[in-house]
């Protein structure tokens, strides 16, 4: 079992690889991003709570992610072991996180803001089953259709150039320390995330592998 974080700019491609370490590996993803989008979506009190600040493309409280995440740990199987995505955002959370488990490798995926940029704006993304497409780089076989199950796809309002900006902002200025925290401790693995998807899911398997499974 291993405990993995996902560091990165939006648009590093977190996301995508979670989910194919998800289905080759069996870690199980802990998207912040996508509990919260599903809590808008149902329109849940911490749904409303968490909108504006989304919106915006700033951060949501700590203490309504660090609730989240232990909500989501206790009532979740986690034989294979947890991939944190998008969470810890801040020291703040990289602390709370400490407290509820053990972190084996943290990997950081780094692309420049061209290249988040563009995969950004270009991103598309289910209604239903939440599977992630790209408008020029992985477009789906029926426009606007999802190839696995046949919703409708969208793009997601913080997927919008000006907010992008915000949202870059705010990982240089708030999350980007995580960084030196976790280099400190001897945890980090720089992934080049430029490169494809594909490649940065082959390379952190293989890590994991080598370095960290038991
Ligand atoms: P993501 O899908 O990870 O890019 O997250 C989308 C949005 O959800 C972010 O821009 C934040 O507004 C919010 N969010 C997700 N994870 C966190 C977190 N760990 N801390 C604070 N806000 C978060």
């Amino acid at each position: 079992m291993i405990n993995a974080i996902f560091i990165g700019p939006p648009g590093a491609g977190k996301g995508t690889v979670a989910s194919m370490l998800h289905d080759e590996c069996g870690y199980v993803p802990l998207s912040t991003g996508d509990i919260l989008r599903r809590a808008v979506k149902e329109g849940t009190e911490l749904g409303i709570k968490a909108k504006d600040y989304m919106d915006r493309g700033e951060l949501v409280p700590d203490d309504v992610i660090i609730g989240i995440v232990k909500e989501y740990m206790a009532t979740n199987d986690s034989a294979k072991g947890f991939i944190f995505d998008g969470f810890p955002r801040t020291i703040a959370q990289a602390e709370a996180l400490q407290e509820m488990t053990q972190i084996d490798c943290v990997f950081l995926l780094d692309a420049s803001e061209d290249v988040v940029i563009e995969r950004l704006s270009g991103r598309r993304v289910c209604k239903k089953c939440g599977a992630i497409y790209h408008i020029k780089n992985h477009p789906p076989k029926v426009e606007g259709v999802c190839d696995i199950c046949g919703g409708e796809l969208y793009q997601r309002d913080d997927d919008r150039e000006q907010t992008i900006r915000m949202r870059l902002r705010v990982y240089r200025e708030q999350t980007a320390p995580l960084i030196d925290f976790y280099r400190e401790k001897g945890l980090l693995v720089d992934i080049d995330a430029n490169r494809d998807a594909v490649e940065n899911a082959r390379e952190i398997a293989d890590y994991i592998k080598r370095h960290c499974s038991n």
